[in-house]
This record gives C-alpha cells, sequence and structure tokens, in this order.
C-alpha cells in the first residue's frame, strides 16, 4: 500500500507517547493522522523498549499528581476499553530518604491526603520487614504507597495502535522523517524516506531524537539525554514475591525491584539508577562509566549484593528537561508545530495523560483536569540553553 500523501496531523515517533497521542487524537475525532516510525513501534531505537513500566500516584507536586491520577483511570480500565490485558499489578511502591530529608516525607503524605491518594509512613523497622537487605542506618522513615504498580508499556503501545488502526489512522513503521517543511512561519509538511506528506500539524514525538526534529522546524529545545543503568542480580530468596518498587532518593536515586524468575529459588533483583548524560544514540550501557561512578552507592545501600552474581547490566537513554517536566504543545515560533517530548522517567506513567493533552491541544478542547500550560516550551523562555547541548 502506498503512503498517504496529506494527512491533517503527521506523528513522528511511535514509542509509546506518539501511539498514545495517536489513539487520542483519533477518539477526538481527528481521523486523517499519520504516525511515522523509523524502526518498529516500541523498538530497540525507542526507549520504551528499555522501561521498567511503574506507573505511580506517589508524586511530590500537584500537576504530576494530576497527571498521575488521570493516566491510572485509563489503565485501569484499559483492557474493558481497548481488549488488550497490560498486566496491570499493584505491589505498591516504597520510598526512603536519609534521616535529614525524612520531614519530606509527612510532606508528600500530607499532599497525597488532599489527593484521596493513599500514603502511610513507615518507620525504619517497617521498612526492614519489606526490604531487609537494605542499608537503614541513615534513614529513619519510608512513604509507602499500596496503589502504584507497574504496566506492560508495550501492551499499552499496541492497544493504542490497535484502536487507531480500527479508527482509520495509518501507521507507517520503517519510515524516517528527514525534515520539517515550514513555510511562512507554518508547518506544511513532514518529508520522510517514503516521500513527502503534506500537513498543517507535526507532532514531535521523537523520545532520544526530539531535539534534533525540533531544529528541523528552527526550534531549540532544552532536552539531554542521559543513559539509566538498569543491573539484574542471580535469583535470590532476599526479593520476596509481591515485593514493592524501593526507591531510595538518597544520596543517589536507585530503584530497586524484583523480577519473577521461572523456575529458580527466588527472584532476581533488579536495580536501575544513574543518570550518565550522552550524546550516543545507542542503547548500550557504558560499564566502566557506571562502575566507577555507582558501584558505591549500590554496595553501600544494598551490601547483600556482594554475595550475588551480576547476571545483566544494560540501560536506556531518557531525555530530561530543566525543570522534569514534558515539553508539550504548540510554540509562539512554528504555527502547526506541537511537541510531545522530554517524558523523562515518566513517560509511561504519565502516557495516557500526556496523549489526552496532545489530542486536547490540537483539537482546541479543554476538558481535562490538568492544563498544558505547565507544559509549554515558553516555559523556558529567558532560560539559558546552551548547557542543554542544542
Ligand atoms: C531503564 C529505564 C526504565 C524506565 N522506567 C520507567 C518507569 O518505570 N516508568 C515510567 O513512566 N518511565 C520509565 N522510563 C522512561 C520511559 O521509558 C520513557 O519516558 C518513555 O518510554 C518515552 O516514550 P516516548 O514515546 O516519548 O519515546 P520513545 O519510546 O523513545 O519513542 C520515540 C520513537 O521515535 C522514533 N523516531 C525518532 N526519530 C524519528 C524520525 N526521524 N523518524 C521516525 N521515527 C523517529 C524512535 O525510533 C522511537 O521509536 C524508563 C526509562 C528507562 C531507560
Amino acid at each position: 500500500m502506498n503512503m498517504k500523501k496529506t494527512a491533517d496531523v503527521v506523528i513522528i515517533g511511535g514509542g509509546i507517547q506518539g501511539a498514545s497521542a495517536l489513539c487520542y487524537l483519533c477518539e477526538a475525532g481527528i481521523r486523517n493522522v499519520m504516525l511515522i516510525e523509523m524502526d518498529k513501534l516500541g523498538g530497540a531505537s525507542s526507549t520504551t523498549a528499555y522501561t521498567s513500566g511503574w506507573v505511580m500516584l506517589q508524586e511530590e507536586d500537584e500537576i504530576n499528581i494530576r497527571m498521575s491520577q488521570m493516566s491510572f483511570l485509563e489503565f485501569l480500565r484499559f483492557e474493558e476499553k481497548y481488549g488488550i490485558d497490560i498486566n496491570f499489578i499493584q505491589n505498591g511502591s516504597l520510598s526512603i530518604d536519609t534521616t535529614d530529608h525524612s520531614e519530606r516525607f509527612h510532606k508528600r503524605a500530607e499532599i497525597h491526603k488532599t489527593f484521596g491518594i493513599h500514603g502511610e509512613i513507615l518507620s525504619r523497622e517497617d521498612i526492614r520487614s519489606v526490604a531487609p537487605f537494605l542499608n537503614l542506618s541513615d534513614i529513619e522513615s519510608g512513604l509507602f504507597s499500596k496503589n502504584d504498580g507497574k504496566v506492560n508499556a508495550d501492551s499499552v503501545l499496541q492497544g493504542y495502535i490497535r484502536q487507531a488502526k480500527r479508527l482509520g489512522a495509518e501507521i507507517c513503521e520503517g519510515t524516517k522523517a528527514v525534515n520539517i517543511k515550514v513555510r511562512n512561519g507554518k508547518v506544511a509538511g513532514v518529508e520522510t524516506t517514503s516521500g513527502f506528506i503534506h500537513t498543517p500539524v507535526v507532532v514531535n514525538a521523537a523520545g532520544i531524537y526530539a531535539k534534533q526534529v525540533a531544529r528541523w522546524a528552527g526550534i531549540r529545545l532544552p532536552l539531554t539525554n542521559a543513559l539509566l543503568h538498569v543491573v539484574l542480580t542471580e535469583p535470590t530468596p532476599m526479593i520476596q514475591d509481591n515485593m514493592p518498587l524501593i526507591e531510595v532518593l538518597n544520596p543517589e536515586l536507585i530503584y530497586v525491584e524484583g523480577r519473577t524468575s521461572i523456575g529458580s529459588e527466588g527472584n532476581i533483583a533488579e536495580y536501575s539508577l544513574g543518570n550518565v548524560k550522552t550524546e550516543s544514540f545507542d542503547h548500550v550501557a557504558q560499564l566502566e562509566l557506571f562502575t566507577e561512578k555507582y558501584a558505591d552507592h549500590i554496595l553501600y545501600r544494598i551490601p547483600e549484593i556482594f554475595n550475588l552474581g551480576i547476571t545483566n547490566c544494560y540501560a536506556g537513554i531518557r531525555t530530561l528537561t530543566p525543570d522534569d517536566f514534558p515539553i508539550l504543545g504548540h510554540t509562539d515560533e512554528v504555527e502547526g508545530y506541537v511537541s510531545d517530548c522530554g517524558w523523562g522517567g515518566r513517560g509511561i506513567s504519565h502516557a495516557p495523560a500526556g496523549g489526552r493533552l496532545i489530542a486536547e491541544c490540537i483539537s482546541k478542547t479543554h476538558k481535562l483536569p490538568v492544563s498544558i500550560e505547565p507544559f509549554l516550551l515558553s516555559r523556558f523562555k529567558g532560560h539559558a540553553l546552551s548547557h542543554c547541548h542544542t
């Protein structure tokens, strides 16, 4: 089948955010939408392929909490709505921080209460019973949130794509966007390896390539790419079934979770940590750098890891913004250009909210409980973009 030559909206990028935007745009009644993916949907060049898939209500600020709540509602009814089991398992999450920072949990718990989110302060002894392998000598308390959980990100992506196809969207895998044509300050089309597509609206959901894609339209985005490393151990009885995600906030952010190991005694421990800035687009671990910078942190917090064999270490690149909020929506510079990028560590957790905000922005409706305002690129006006390697 030949690719269409005209579309109302072209989305560049078939990771979870591009797929979500595509689906909600179609559901908003915009049918002539195309998605261009240079690889496979959610393939090896996407960050979505490396994700852990945690979806969290336990957030620190009102905007992220609202984004999470909006997304949770969608995840809970996902199977009913789209007919795909996304394996949503809610084991909860436990955040811990060093004693000098423990006050933040009380503040967080207070905010959670106002939003009706479960949040329970745990003592050091409580934490020990959940995760006996952690060194808690500098930890006084933690915050447990029982509803946080995990989804299969690829199933979510496939669910969105299935619905979008059903509603008439065109998806072009193995097609690379190579330029955005701007005429008189307005988007005129997207040049791809399969030909030119005339369109007045382009959505930049290109993940780690988003900064380059924006430059085609003359737009500078304050994005930085950083590797997050994941270490897997051999199976160990210390990782209990149903263990919550453990988030160690200081002195280095470390996530610890369990992976079921089929046919062995005990589960695999999975540690994710480190923001190693990178200019490369290869999702490949930098073992020497990782060991030099982070090995001591893991050993300090989880001394038990000394006695375990490491079976795998891999890395995925996340795209970060200076304030940790994604960049969404229109810009003042180019009419028809829409950002959907800079998702950092929340691209899965907030996938439904992100797609719905993009759909609302393009269809010019305002029904959602979160506004796109705090995510607009214009919030960085006057910000020195130079340190972001533009
Ligand atoms: C190890 C790890 C663990 C993580 N864990 C979590 C977690 O637990 N919870 C959470 O919420 N988030 C997590 N994240 C972050 C999350 O995975 C990302 O925020 C999310 O996947 C970003 O999705 P995206 O669609 O924006 O980008 P991507 O998934 O990177 O998709 C972008 C797509 O654009 C395509 N593309 C780029 N340029 C072009 C072009 N020129 N033409 C055509 N196609 C193009 C790429 O091929 C790619 O498929 C984790 C990330 C990592 C690395």
